[in-house]
């Protein structure tokens, strides 16, 4: 093994041993790491800084207890978590994530790919991560608001608009925030409204910071085609997932002309030849908080596929919006033969590494998470520039502003890819990309 290959074995080693357990962050650091050595060649000082050991351990990790009441005045106990993980770049920036799923190596995994995501957009932000091994699903509103309460009572004192600055994720949307946000208030007596993003926009949030990811994913997936000679009008795509990074990024294939068949949740999939009807799921999931089988109640001519992958239908366009590893070698095999040409990742770390392999080894276009759905932190860069400036902007700049984002980061990891002489390589070009931003800025 070439000696710059071995010093990154000897450094993914020392991960998997200082983490032990932790396998989707040795899973995302290794996805990052093993494509780097073409970077060490270039810039030695990078080696010699020992800048990927440094930057695969975060800077600090929290975690605290998280009790509360239920509606039957039982006293719940859930863990929360706040890694900062890097702060080379600017303050600690990225979501909340509450699920059961939830513990320290899911929220690395999350805070690690951050990093590299938020350099990308260019963006002056760290990375970091957060949330919670609490289940939102079932729960009243007022159980949601007594936890949120409860979980800012200790968080608030980590956090601020020139520290660390969370947002939603799985689990974590508008109404959570303002829940977060209302006790952040009461406790610091402070209206600092860069503290969080993801805030509604009747009151300090940015208008198409919802829409941000969903959107930005199309946008790069437009942009990948585009660098073919193609684009997405008239195709058929699925989406995995339908929360709220799926449900933006239907509604922008949608106007950009294509059809989508699929989408899903945990339980099952939707199958629509004739196409979705985005009204019906974003009634039966932003508003009714119900499952996706109820869309046939709507649509008796669409199908309900309990268990089912929307991987195993048929289309030329591919997003995966539900959460890691959903996708797997074996989905990737079928979506290369049933002749996909293009999958843009709005979840992260969706496709394990097996899938990934698949990908590049095909001649299909494939965007990872972190520079495909990079929009959605962008965007809360954007809102963090509004709170700043005590502005508001309207719609149509702030998704001006977004698609520009986008199709600079398209550029940006394509270059890098050719540079490097993996052209196409959209993996490569955003690792070196990313990683050349965080490590310039460490080593100055
Ligand atoms: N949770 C989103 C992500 O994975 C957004 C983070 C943010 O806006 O800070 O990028």
């Amino acid at each position: 093994m070439p000696e710059i290959e071995a010093r990154i074995q000897s450094i993914f080693e020392q991960v998997v041993q200082r983490n032990p357990g932790e396998s989707e962050f040795h899973q995302a650091v290794k996805e990052v790491i093993d494509t780097l050595g073409p970077a060490l060649r270039h810039h030695p000082e990078y080696a010699d800084q020992k800048i990927i050991a440094r930057i695969c351990e975060p800077e600090r990790q929290i975690i605290f207890r998280v009790p509360w009441q239920d509606d039957r005045g039982e006293v719940q106990i859930n863990r929360g978590f706040r890694v900062g993980f890097n702060s080379a770049l600017g303050p600690y920036k990225g979501g909340l994530r509450f699920h059961p799923s939830v513990y320290l190596g899911i929220i690395k995994f999350l805070g690690f790919e951050q990093v590299f995501k938020n350099a990308i957009t260019g963006m002056p932000l760290g990375g970091g991560k957060g949330g919670s091994d609490f289940d939102p699903k079932g729960k009243s509103d007022a159980e949601v608001m007594r936890f949120c309460q409860s979980f800012m009572t200790e968080l608030y004192r980590h956090i601020g608009d020139i520290t660390d600055v969370p947002a939603g994720d799985i689990g974590v949307g508008g109404r959570e925030i303002g829940y977060l946000f209302g006790q952040y208030k009461r406790i610091t007596n402070r209206y600092e409204s860069g503290v969080l993003t993801g805030k509604s926009p009747k009151w300090g949030g940015a208008l198409v910071r919802r829409e941000a990811t969903g959107y930005g994913t199309v946008y790069f997936a437009e942009e990948m085609l585009k660098a073919r000679g193609d684009s997405l009008e008239g195709k058929t795509c699925v989406v995995s997932g339908s929360g709220n990074v799926a449900i933006y990024a239907i509604e922008k294939l949608q106007m950009l002309g294509a059809k989508i068949v699929a989408c899903s949740d945990s339980n099952g999939v939707i199958y629509h030849a004739s196409g979705i009807h985005l009204d019906t799921v974003k009634q039966l999931k932003e508003v009714q908080r119900r499952r996706i089988r109820n869309y046939i109640d709507e649509h008796p001519g669409a199908q309900y596929i309990e268990g089912g992958q929307v991987w195993d239908i048929p289309c030329q366009v591919a997003l995966p919006c539900a959460t890691q590893n959903e996708l797997d070698a074996e989905a990737a095999r079928t979506l290369v033969a049933n002749g996909c040409i293009a999958v843009a990742e709005g979840a992260n770390m969706p496709t394990t590494p097996g899938g990934v392999k698949i990908f590049l080894e095909s001649n299909l276009a494939y965007g990872p998470g972190k520079a495909a759905n990079a929009g959605g932190v962008a965007t809360s860069a954007l809102e963090m520039q509004q709170n700043a400036s005590r502005d508001n902007w309207t719609f149509e700049h702030t998704e001006q502003r977004l698609h520009e984002i986008m199709t600079g980061i398209h550029q940006d990891c394509y270059e890098t890819a050719a540079e490097f002489g993996s052209p196409g390589n959209y993996v490569i070009g955003a690792n070196i990309a990313a990683f050349r931003h965080v490590a310039e800025a460490m080593l100055a």
